[in-house]
């Protein structure tokens, strides 16, 4: 639906507001794939079980049991089923792919830990990927000592990338030697060295693999990390100096793997052709130079479609996950039997499809900046200043013909007017005057503007100047990184009252009150928009929006600007009734907490406090009943939630000093 469509509703010309509408308006249908829709009562509902489309969560009904259980927002729900039926979609795709090609090899996921290292992730991953030997991708030692111990299928592969010490080496080794399916990735001609020292040393044969550094590039925000230039993998000179060194070492039988990552959020589905078919020819060239192999690992990449539109701009993807898996598996055919090589297991690192759809963070609008423009007098004085006369005139005489010219007359004279009130030629109330105009005159040409084919380049935009600024309750810093740092796009959009039609438009504040703590970008089908249609407040009524699609990178990005600390965290299980529980609780971080992280001890926060208060006493400026209560406020606020609490969170407690 377009602004003008929009407009009509929104005066009443078309038919009364409907959940239709609001599906459309916020693209639901095109981003939701079947896990979010609307209810007949205008919720935003979870579906989170495929083939179980009639048992459904309604999100407003989630807040209403975290507020009974004292949970404050915002809260980052995790809804656990959908990271099962993602990790099913994937599997059940390659899986239906495979036997409709005839592919001779199998299939075999892998969950880059980096991506979402939450305990509560991993574990859930390996409990529902089980019954698909779903594997672990680790790229640092830490990874490696979690994938080991959250592991337990010899079938799942643990893939180890990145920089690799002595110690990492040893531990991948010793995986090995215990039964895991372990492969130690070769990023760097100085890491095979190591590794038969170590391998030598410790007698236990490696399982390696070769990460190639590939030609073809992809577009989207990661095309660093693939093509020539990346910063990780071997280039063709290197991989022969591998090869040459584990035949004079009679070591090629360990070579078994061959991987690249092209990047993440591939857009294009000729990226990934592209990537698939040159490492096709590195794997084909590898088993003629008499390594085993049977493993290609094809890295990260399949995308996300943040905005719904099916193209390739940055945050879609111009495929669906069924062509995904039919492209890599035809190509890899193609490919090998050309040479009449055997099928190999193919491995892909897939995160962020894995896991963006399972979490939302869901918070409440704190307060509402409206741009109400005030009404200019009918009676004015006939002693105001030229240039507010002159501004008078713009407003009274401006029409969509001379929309741009009057639009730099009104910036010129607003300029005038300031000087003029700096040197005290004006006064206040006659500059206040000369406000109201100004932005009356902006509203007139954001009108004239919305009614023409084509709006002057310096006026693009003018809408959102116009724009309230709804104050929402939760840091950008902490929870969606990625809008900030990439100008990454989420589905935003009203958990409830969606059976009304939205009146205002909006751009959103966080409660860092930062200049860049702002999303002023929203997903749109055709375009990006520039404000997010919302409901009115009404008062003593909140008012919750979702930011959908964050379960992948935003929380292990997310950092303590202005010490909002981590989220609570509430995980929702549906069971095989359509009922729902309460799974598991992660309180958010405490004051006190976020205090240590940056290495204050809040014991001597508390003596020092402490002491300005028995002076105060000492003084005569409180009584010791004051300096009871006084300190009790302190206590409390250390032990509360780092965000805006509505008074009943769990965080804070009565004790006191
Ligand atoms: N594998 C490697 C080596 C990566 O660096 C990454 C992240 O960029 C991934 C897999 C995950 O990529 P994605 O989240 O796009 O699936």
């Amino acid at each position: 639906m377009d602004d003008k469509e929009l407009k009509l509703i929104q005066n009443g010309k078309l038919n009364r507001w409907t959940i239709e509408n609001s599906k459309e308006l916020y693209g639901i249908p095109y981003w939701g794939k079947g896990f979010f829709d609307i209810s007949e009562k205008g919720e935003v509902i979870a579906t989170p079980i495929r083939g179980q489309e009639h048992q459904t969560i309604s999100l407003m009904e989630i807040i209403s049991g975290l507020k009974e259980r004292g949970l404050d927002m915002p809260v980052l729900l995790r809804i656990e089923n959908m990271l099962a039926s993602q990790l099913s979609i994937l599997h059940e795709s390659f899986n239906d792919v495979i036997k409709q090609f005839n592919y001779r090899g199998q299939y075999r996921g892998v969950y880059p830990i980096k991506v979402n290292q939450q305990q509560q992730v991993i574990e859930e991953i390996t409990r529902f990927g089980s019954r698909y030997h779903h594997g672990l991708e680790a790229g640092s030692k830490a990874e490696l000592i979690i994938a080991i111990s959250m592991i337990n299928d010899p079938e799942a592969c643990i893939i180890c990338n990145g920089y690799k010490d002595e110690k990492f080496i040893d531990l991948a080794l010793y995986a090995i030697k215990l039964g895991f399916k372990c492969f130690i990735v070769i990023e760097m001609l100085g890491e095979l060295e190591l590794v038969l020292r170590r391998a030598a040393a410790l007698g236990i044969s490696p399982r390696l693999g070769i990460r190639l550094k590939i030609s073809s590039k992809a577009g989207g925000h990661w095309a660093e990390s693939g093509g020539d230039r990346s910063l990780f993998g071997l280039n063709t000179s290197e991989i022969i100096a591998v090869v040459d060194r584990l035949k004079q070492e009679e070591r090629i039988e360990c070579l078994q793997l061959l991987h690249y990552h092209l990047g993440s959020q591939i857009p294009n589905i000729r990226d990934i052709r592209a990537g698939v078919a040159e490492a096709c020819r590195y794997y084909t060239e590898l088993v003629m130079e008499g390594a085993p192999m049977g493993y290609l690992d094809l890295g990260g990449g399949l995308a996300v479609d943040y905005d719904g539109s099916q193209t390739n701009f940055r945050c879609s993807r111009n495929y669906s996950l069924n062509e995904y898996c039919a492209d890599v598996i035809e190509i890899v055919i193609a490919s090998l039997d050309e040479k009449e090589l055997p099928h190999p297991t193919i491995i892909t690192e897939s995160g962020r499809a894995t896991v963006a759809y399972y979490s939302v963070l869901l918070f409440n609008i704190l307060d509402v900046g409206r741009f109400d423009t005030h009404c200019i007098p009918d009676a004015l004085s006939p002693d105001l200043h030229e240039m507010t006369q002159n501004l008078l005139e713009v407003y009274k005489s401006l029409n969509n013909k001379n929309i741009q010219e009057y639009y730099n007359d009104a910036l010129y004279y607003k300029d005038e007017i300031q000087r003029l009130f700096r040197h005290g030629e004006i006064s206040l109330r006659e500059r206040s005057l000369c406000e109201a105009i100004f932005w009356n005159i902006i509203n007139k040409i954001a009108k004239e503007a919305n009614r023409t084919k084509q709006i002057p380049v310096e006026l693009e935009g003018i809408d959102v100047a116009l724009a309230d600024i709804y104050y929402c309750n939760f840091s950008i810093f902490q929870s969606l990184p990625d809008s900030w740092a990439i100008e990454q796009l989420f589905p935003i959009m009203p958990l409830h009252r969606l059976n009304e039609c939205p009146t205002r438009k909006a751009t959103l504040a966080d409660i860092t009150c930062d200049s860049d703590g702002k999303i002023d970008r929203f997903i749109d089908l055709h375009d990006v928009r520039s404000t997010l249609p919302l409901h009115d407040i009404r008062s003593g009524e909140e008012y919750f929006l979702g930011v959908f699609l964050v379960g992948a990178y935003q929380e292990t990005l997310g950092d303590l600007h202005n010490l909002l600390g981590d989220t609570t965290i509430v995980s929702v299980r549906m069971n095989d009734d359509g009922s729902y529980d309460f799974v598991r609780e992660i309180e958010g971080d405490s004051i006190a907490e976020v205090l240590t992280y940056v290495e204050y001890d809040t014991k001597v926060l508390l003596n020092q406090f402490r002491q300005a208060a028995e002076n105060a006493v000492r003084e005569g400026r409180i009584t010791g009943v004051e300096r009871h209560k006084i300190m009790h406020a302190y206590e409390s606020g250390l032990r509360g939630y780092t965000y805006y609490e509505t008074g009943c969170s769990n965080h804070s407690d009565n004790s006191s000093s």
